[in-house]
């Protein structure tokens, strides 16, 4: 049988793929075929974009076409495409070797629940076909190399050979599906025009289906019997009328085109359904559900081009994954497909929207080193970004969708803020927090002004791990008390956000949990403050020689309330919450860390019991004890309240136990006894054993 066949084994990842697919039940089968003529159309993309630098390339096989099939003899199904085609070296590699960085996150997925169809996200769709086959043969030819066939029926290996006998294709794959004897609807011609009208309408390649024919044929009665009529003579009308009638069932094979070509985004948007808009969007994408919006327009003027953009419901498993493509917008000029991976076309922080572009303006031939620094496109990913923050706004409007999308796609929003200066303002209209007023919906900054207070010049925010840490945090007591809202900013990418963004509506964003932090005062106020200021002077200054480089300086507090002290960050360094963020970070660079962190200023409340009986303590004796303990505690704590971590926790935890033993009144010498009051503990757990058996 021709040449020699090779095996190869699957790489682990994929053959484990393949058992997952094969021998776990998914009802929904039929996507299999979606997923094939999608890799036929990539295919054919490839090679048309070839050959507009390189006509000869189509030479092989001038036609651009899918072909469908159904073999009921031999119970198979084969789907066929002129595209590029695979050289050995790609059989191998592609359907079987080397594993794609989405095989093992799709078998996650699948294990958490997934469903099968969402197979196209992950790029591995080719695998597919096992979920009605029992057998793949792939043939292929590649301008580049002999025709080569590829077999599996799975179980671990495949292998591959030249194709010395079958029929040449030209150019491009044949993928023949040896169906399951369950699996025998797939060469039904209804089910196949319904599968392809459902899920490969917008496919820009003709998809032609081999439909069977029968066609009543009228034979010829010259042909059929031919001394009849001559014998007798009369007769011959009336069997002439019979014959007429009589017709032979023929059977003819013809190819009959499934899919309606017309690209969707030349027609005009008032023509065009919801449902044609979902179904378009779900061939382009792979997705299972359905677009969270859409926004459907055309640019005209000295530069034209039409656009479909489209945001899903969630954020795709590798949003923010450095080796995907750096764009969900696929490109065509004059309705060729030129490209998907077009970085120039959407800035990094909207790859998430999904989409195409027709340019009219653009060369056909234009290569992606053109694309690079074409003015054209520039104008082009200009208009792409107002239109996604317009259709933004536009989901805005309705609170429920806005939710869903914020949850999905607001670190994509504030990664906008930091990266894109220009729309920098409108992008800020869109972000939205949790405050001390907000209650259990998020509000926006523009909500947030109007609720500021008569004579509040600032807005304020504070940030930190989480809602809840913040929420509570000591530096929001004064604020709180003032009647100032306060967002909470507890997603790490909000604090490089908020340096970024600076101001909203001409007022300072400020952050409370920095120095500097100034509240409108009554004179009065301020005459009082000023004087508890020289009072507590020399505490200040005792309390800073005990903490030593621990914190920058010891000054009286503004913002605090009810607690004893608190600790705050320079206006320019790193917040708490930031330093949090960079110690997390595994790769940081340690001199930063000395220079941006530990520039902490501890503030003391003037009126709480503590500091001042710290105060009293200290100016009785000012070498008790006890103060220092004190004070490395309230250190300790402070850290804690006020989102740090803790530099040696073993040591806090011991100062914490020695208050817990003189709060429970044991000496020192008492605690080591502990072995003598053990018998102790379990007679009274013994007793209350006991105590519970009588009470049932
Ligand atoms: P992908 O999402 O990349 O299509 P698949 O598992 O479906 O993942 O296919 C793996 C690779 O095999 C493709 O990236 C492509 O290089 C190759 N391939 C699959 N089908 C075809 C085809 N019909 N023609 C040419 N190459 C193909």
């Amino acid at each position: 049988m021709g040449e020699e066949a090779e095996t190869f084994a699957f790489q682990a990842e994929i053959n484990q793929l393949l058992s997952l697919i094969i021998n776990t039940f998914y009802s929904n089968k039929e996507i299999f075929l979606r997923e094939l003529i999608s890799n036929a159309s990539d295919a054919l993309d490839k090679i048309r974009y070839e050959s507009l630098t390189d006509r000869s390339k189509l030479d092989s096989q001038p036609e651009l076409f899918i072909r469908i099939v159904p073999d009921k003899v031999n119970k198979t199904l084969s789907v066929i495409d002129s595209g590029v085609g695979m050289t050995k070296s790609d059989l191998v590699n592609n359907l079987g070797t080397i594993a794609r960085s989405g095989t093992k996150e799709f078998m996650e997925a699948l294990q958490a629940g997934a469903d099968v169809s969402m197979i196209g996200q992950f790029g591995v769709g080719f695998y597919s076909a096992y979920l009605v086959a029992e057998k793949v043969v792939v043939t292929t030819k590649h301008n580049d190399d002999e025709q080569y066939v590829w077999e599996s029926q799975a179980g671990g290996s495949f292998t591959v050979r030249r194709d010395t006998e079958g029929e040449p294709l030209g150019r491009g794959t044949k993928i023949t599906i040896f169906l399951k004897e369950d699996q025998l609807e797939y060469l039904e011609e209804r089910r196949l025009k319904d599968l392809v009208k459902r899920h490969s309408e917008f496919i820009s390649y003709p998809i032609y289906l081999l439909v069977e024919k029968t066609i009543d044929k009228e034979i010829d009665e010259d042909d059929e019997d031919d001394d009849t009529n001559k014998d007798e003579e009369g007769k011959v009308e009336e069997i002439k009328e019979e014959k007429k009638k009589k017709k032979v069932k023929e059977v003819k094979h013809e190819w009959e085109l499934i899919n309606k070509q017309k690209p969707i985004w030349l027609r005009k948007p008032e023509e065009v359904t919801k449902e044609e808009y979902t179904s378009f969007y779900k061939s382009l994408t792979n997705d299972w559900e359905d677009p969270l919006a859409y926004k459907h327009f055309s640019v005209e003027g000295q530069l034209e081009f039409k656009s479909i953009l489209f945001v899903p419901k969630r954020a795709p498993f590798d949003l923010f994954d450095t080796r995907k493509k750096p764009s969900n917008i696929r490109l065509y000029v004059r309705r060729v497909f030129i490209t998907d991976n077009c970085e120039e076309l959407m800035p990094e922080y909207l790859t998430f929207v999904k989409g195409v572009v027709d340019s009219d303006d653009l060369p056909l031939n234009i290569s992606r080193e053109m694309l690079q620094q074409n003015k054209i496109l520039k104008v082009i990913r200009k208009n792409l970004v107002k239109k996604c923050l317009e259709l933004f706004s536009e989901i805005s409007d309705n609170r429920e969708d806005y939710n869903k999308f914020y949850e999905a796609f607001s670190k994509n929003l504030k990664l906008g803020i930091h990266e894109d200066s220009q729309n920098r303002a409108k992008l800020s209209d869109l972000l939205r927090y949790y405050s001390t007023k907000s209650g259990d919906e998020m509000t926006s900054l523009k909500d947030y002004v109007t609720r500021m207070k008569e004579g509040q010049k600032h807005i304020y925010y504070i940030t930190g791990e989480s809602r809840k840490a913040v929420e509570n945090s000591p530096l929001l007591e004064r604020i709180k008390r003032k009647g100032y809202e306060v967002l909470f900013m507890v997603d790490p990418i909000d604090e490089y956000a908020v340096t970024q963004l600076k101001e909203y509506d001409g007022k300072k964003l400020v952050s409370i949990t920095k120095e500097g932090l100034e509240l409108e005062d009554t004179e009065e106020e301020k005459k009082r403050k000023e004087q508890r200021k020289q009072e507590l002077e020399p505490l200040c200054k005792a309390i800073k020689e005990i903490l030593g480089d621990k914190v920058e300086k010891v000054v009286v507090s503004d913002r605090i309330v009810d607690s004893p002290c608190c600790l705050v960050t320079g206006e320019y360094g790193w917040s708490a919450n930031m330093e949090r963020i960079m110690k997390a970070q595994a790769m940081r660079d340690n001199s930063m860390s000395l220079y941006m962190s530990s520039k902490k200023t501890m503030e003391i409340n003037p009126e709480h019991g503590i500091i001042l009986e710290l105060k009293r303590r200290f100016e009785t004796d000012k070498n008790d004890k006890t103060v220092k303990d004190l004070v490395m505690l309230l250190y300790d704590t402070a850290l804690l309240s006020s989102g740090f971590s803790l530099d040696d926790p073993n040591t806090f935890a011991g100062r914490i136990h020695r208050m817990l033993k003189l709060g429970l009144n044991i000496d020192e010498e008492e605690g080591t006894g502990e072995e003598e009051e053990m018998p102790g503990l379990e007679e009274s757990s013994g007793a209350e054993e006991s105590k519970m058996e009588e009470v049932d």
